[in-house]
């Protein structure tokens, strides 16, 4: 694969290349989105990870929820989402997020939350109430969700599948050499052991995860990562390029061009995912419904 155009930690950061430029968020149906939002009191890690693709998907009408309040009790040197005193989690919330996505009119809705080591079940429960909530407002709707590592409690995996999500999504972000330095409070292995849990526990309902590219990683451990991510049984895999929110923040370390993505899509496909979402913009959750629809329809 041809390589990407790489910075060391010493150096000063490279340009940002002319396919990383996006336009900023603004218009009608954009403001529209945002505002149900607002009045919903509701989080969206759209908003809290600064998410590049907001003016597409917020124009689109679509959005991610964040459950479990707007803070989290983890530091990853590569999320933009705030820490804090820990709030109690808010049992009006699942009713909420079921009203605003049937205001937005979604047929296809993702939800996460930030990480709650601080509750006993990880919010799990929380989560379930979610799915519900959203399907009794929606009956005919499909729901991802997009779950922490609940510390490898199984019985809060369980709690979720319970719920009968669609598609059951964690992120394992990175290849395992930089977990010390990026995710210092996750581990690779219960990350890989959850998405192995809940394609065991629930066969019919698909599992995906995500990495992002730029943080550091080389070749040979993406596609390590991938190989051990498919022996999960994992389905479906998102690969985007890593942008740094804030100076503080993991710096880039590549800029992997859509060449190079596209060849990362053709490679997981190889290697027996159902289906590979792979771009200098792709998010977890970016596209979900359309991704989520060519699984499905081969299932
Ligand atoms: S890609 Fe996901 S997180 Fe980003 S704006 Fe779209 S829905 Fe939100």
């Amino acid at each position: 694969m041809a390589s990407s155009r790489a910075t060391s930690s010493k150096q000063k950061p490279v340009k940002k290349p002319d396919w990383l430029k996006r336009r900023l968020p603004s218009g009608p149906a954009y403001e529209q989105t945002r505002r149900l939002i607002k009045n919903g009191c509701l989080h969206t890690v759209c908003q809290e990870a600064n998410c590049p693709n907001m003016f597409e998907c917020f124009s689109k009408h679509t959005a991610t929820f964040l459950i479990l309040g707007g803070l989290c009790t983890r530091k990853c040197a590569f999320c933009n989402v705030q820490h804090g005193p820990k709030e109690l989690p808010d049992p009006r919330e699942p009713t909420r997020v079921a009203q605003a996505a049937a205001q937005m009119k979604l047929n296809y809705i993702v939800i996460t939350s930030v990480t709650r080591d601080d509750l006993p079940d990880g919010g799990a429960g929380l989560f379930a109430e979610t799915i519900r909530a959203t399907r009794e407002k929606l009956p005919g709707s499909r729901i991802e969700v997009l779950i922490p590592d609940f510390q490898g409690n199984r019985n809060a995996l369980q709690t979720v599948l319970d719920a009968r999500p669609d598609v059951l999504n964690h992120n394992i972000e990175t290849v395992p050499r930089l977990y010390d330095s990026v995710r210092p409070q996750a581990d690779y292995r219960r990350s890989l052991t959850l998405l192995a849990d809940s394609a065991r526990i629930a066969p019919d309902i698909p599992t995906k995860s995500g990495l992002m590219l730029g943080l550091g990683e080389t070749e040979p451990e993406i596609e390590q990562s991938l190989q051990d991510l498919r022996k999960t049984g994992c389905r479906i895999v998102t690969m985007g390029q890593y942008l740094q929110p804030t100076a503080k923040h993991h710096p880039v370390k590549q800029y992997v061009s859509p060449e190079q993505f596209e060849q990362w899509h053709r490679k997981a496909i190889e290697i027996g995912f159902s289906e590979a979402s792979c771009g200098p913009f792709v998010r977890s959750s970016y596209e979900a419904k359309d991704t989520y629809s060519k699984v499905a329809s081969i299932r």
